[in-house]
């Protein structure tokens, strides 16, 4: 295997752990957090030109799309020649593809890779990768892919790594509140949730939500549901992976109803209401407290 020098800008939640793998892997690799954050295993740089001096490849882990922007126009002009930078946030589809040009238009490879897997996928190195960029971009990234997740998906050219993310994670949350409001619908017509998981789960309203992340505590696997709701991912993570689905909506005129009123529930949830903090799937007991028309 070839060992690579990477730079590795934003050591949070998912970013330490990613950052550990690749350099437990053999990488060498240096890190860089406005927060002065570190991962083991990780130099620590005290810029973020210094951590992306030399390197193969700079990846990015940063919470949205305009500090990509800033940190991109930072980092881009240092990189060496034919270098790659992979972001692996979420952001919106337009940052990623106006980043990707500007390291096309300098020469420079550049693969947006959002995951999926949360901070036990981050930490156990079986994310999911949703990539888009060119061929030999995707070619040169998918080694760095193999160490941190299980699969990848090469989805198109610069931003459809952001598109596949959004596109699934609008059905997750519409899907969830479909599931959570069936369930308070059953404890109102007296059917009990255990009998309700053993029809639905293998009928035809069967879904990721209810088969593998169960809202109801004590029912189906074990999920945050049992452990009070504690994320898990995060209703706020939800709330801005909706937006960002309801963001490019509206940029290229999709009619997405679902997705919209998906939104506005986890915004209520979260921002008028107890949401923040708490799984996405808490859902359940906000939706069952509830009567029509509150
Ligand atoms: P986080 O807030 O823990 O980490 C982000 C890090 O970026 C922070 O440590 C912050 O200090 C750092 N940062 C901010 N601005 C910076 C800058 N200019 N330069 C360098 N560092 C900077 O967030 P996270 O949970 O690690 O999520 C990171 C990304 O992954 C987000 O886009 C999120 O939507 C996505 N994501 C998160 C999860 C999850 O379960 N946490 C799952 C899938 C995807």
């Amino acid at each position: 295997m070839s060992t690579y020098k990477i730079g590795f800008i934003g050591l949070g939640n998912m970013g330490a752990p990613m950052a550990h793998n690749l350099a437990a892997a053999g990488h060498t690799v240096t890190g860089f957090d406005t927060a002065g954050t570190t991962a083991d295993g990780v130099a620590v740089a005290s810029t973020v030109q210094d951590a992306c001096a030399g390197a193969d490849f700079v990846i990015t882990m940063l919470p949205n799309g305009d500090i990509l922007r800033a940190v991109a126009a930072d980092v881009l002009p240092s990189m060496k020649a034919g270098a790659t930078l992979i972001d692996c946030s979420t952001v919106d589809v337009e940052s990623a593809r106006d980043v990707g040009a500007s390291a096309a238009s300098m020469g420079l490879g550049f693969v947006d890779a959002p995951v999926s897997g949360g901070v036990g996928g981050a930490a156990g190195g079986t994310l999911t990768f949703m990539a888009g960029g060119s061929e030999p971009s995707f070619n040169a990234a998918a080694p760095l892919f193999d160490i941190m997740g299980q699969k990848t998906v090469h989805c198109g050219d610069a931003g459809a790594g952001q598109a596949a993310k959004i596109c699934n994670n609008m059905i997750l949350g519409a899907t969830m509140i479909a599931t959570c409001e069936a369930f308070a619908l059953a404890d109102k017509l007296g059917l009990e949730r255990q009998k309700m998981f053993d029809v639905v789960s293998t009928s035809s309203g069967y879904s990721w939500s209810m088969n593998a992340y169960c809202p109801a505590p004590g029912v189906g696997p074990t999920s945050p549901a049992d452990n009070d709701y504690t994320p898990g991912f995060a209703a706020e993570l939800m709330l801005k992976d909706l937006g960002l689905s309801q963001q490019a909506a509206e940029a290229v005129d999709a009619d997405t109803p679902m997705g919209a009123l998906a939104r506005a529930l986890y915004a209520q949830f979260v921002e008028e209401e107890d949401g923040r903090g708490r799984d996405f799937s808490a859902m359940l007991p906000r939706l069952a407290a509830r009567s029509r028309g509150n």
